[in-house]
């Protein structure tokens, strides 16, 4: 399709540091040229300490949204007008919509993951997952699945510096949602055994088995992963973890972090342009294994 630059160009853009690598602006610009539409999306590098001005600038020109990576997911907050329900309660915002010149705050990393579960097969609502890590992409995924109607969710991290912190977040995610939601100690190995009886997924939300450490689980003892249960590891590099490794081992159903990836971009392309974002051909261009391995 033929496709330039005019005067009316809608922009939209990714910002944080470093963005050089990023897969974003492919998706974004290939998915704006098949559908015939007049955006572009730009990566632009932004250290935290020049976020306001590029903000101010932004919004002068007239940018209709941007995505926030590391390190300006939180940096970004108290420079938004709103944020959507699953942005307040994460605490993070990725996606940016500007309308009547209102910054309003969200985040799909959450709405990626649960669709990348759906799209793998699987219905998990009115069930239990335990949920490896609770950084940024945890606390996104434990968001939108306690508002999808996940029944419990079993945080597990370690006990250290940010563990209050943490709680105050399970609490306060339990009482908006409904969901019963707990945090326990990842070194517990038995509670982690339990936990995983009991559950219909398993998802890795921790660094641990991200490349270059490619030989790490957090799963010491595989045998804890039954035949029926869902394990998904939402790293994406390596695509095969070594806990993906040990849970196919077992028979276990199991999925990476790719379909996250896609998905939490389809959001925010629908957030912007109201289109659902051809994700087949996205997938089939940009997501085969060379291509992912340099990002
Ligand atoms: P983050 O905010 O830095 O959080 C990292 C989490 O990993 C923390 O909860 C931390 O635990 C835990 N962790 C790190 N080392 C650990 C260890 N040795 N043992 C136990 N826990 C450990 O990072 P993030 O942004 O959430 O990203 C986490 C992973 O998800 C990365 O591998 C990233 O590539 C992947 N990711 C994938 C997607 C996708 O679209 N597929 C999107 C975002 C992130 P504590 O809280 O105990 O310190």
């Amino acid at each position: 399709m033929n496709y330039e630059i005019t005067g009316k160009t809608k922009l939209t853009a990714l910002l944080g540091s470093p963005v050089s690598h990023s897969i974003s602006p492919q998706m974004h610009n290939e998915a704006f040229r098949h559908l015939g539409l007049d955006y572009v999306y730009l990566a632009f590098d932004v250290k935290p300490e020049y976020l306001k001005e590029t903000i101010a600038g932004l919004k002068a020109v007239g940018i209709c949204g941007f995505n926030l990576t590391m390190p300006l997911k939180v940096h970004i907050l108290p420079l938004l007008d709103e944020l959507t329900p699953a942005a307040k309660l994460a605490g993070a915002v990725n996606t940016v919509i500007v309308k009547d010149q209102r910054l309003i705050g969200h985040t799909t990393d959450g709405i990626g993951y649960m669709r990348s579960v759906l799209e793998a097969g699987h219905n998990i609502i009115g069930k239990k997952m335990t949920l490896l890590g609770a950084g940024g992409a945890a606390t996104a995924i434990c968001v939108q699945a306690a508002l999808d109607g996940v029944a419990s969710i079993d945080m597990f991290k370690r006990k250290n510096d940010s563990w209050d912190k943490t709680e105050a977040f399970c609490l306060r995610t339990a009482s908006e949602t409904g969901c019963q939601i707990r945090l326990l100690d990842i070194e517990n190995a038995a509670l982690l055994a339990e936990s995983i009886s009991e559950s219909a997924i398993l998802t890795n939300a921790t660094n641990v088995g991200m490349s270059p450490d490619i030989s790490c689980s957090p799963v010491s003892n595989p045998s804890i992963l039954s035949k029926g249960l869902i394990v998904s590891d939402i790293i994406y590099n390596p695509r095969e973890t070594l806990l993906l490794q040990q849970a196919k081992a077992q028979g276990c159903p199991c999925f990476n972090g790719m379909d996250m990836l896609l998905y939490q971009g389809a959001a925010s392309f629908q957030c912007w342009t109201g289109q659902e974002m051809p994700t087949s051909l996205i997938k089939q261009k940009y997501f085969h294994s060379n291509f992912l391995n340099c990002t």
